[in-house]
């Protein structure tokens, strides 16, 4: 018979450098990350390209009488 070896895998939290607390599946409690949904730079940086791509987008229909 062999014996399940199953780490223990269940919901916890993960606490981020910024302060934000994401619940996560891990074999391991208390984690911390650096960094998280709320201050990833992709995330970040994001917001900020969908801003440009805005100006961008009003440019373009300014341009074609779109709007
Ligand atoms: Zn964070």
């Amino acid at each position: 018979m062999k014996e399940k070896i199953h780490p223990q895998y269940r919901m916890t939290t993960a606490r981020c450098a910024c302060g934000n607390e994401i619940e996560v599946g891990s074999t391991k409690e208390n984690i911390k990350v650096e960094v998280c949904s709320k201050c990833h730079p992709f995330y970040t940086g994001n917001k900020g390209r969908v801003v440009d791509t805005t100006g961008r987008v009003d440019r373009f229909k300014k341009k074609y009488g779109l709007q």
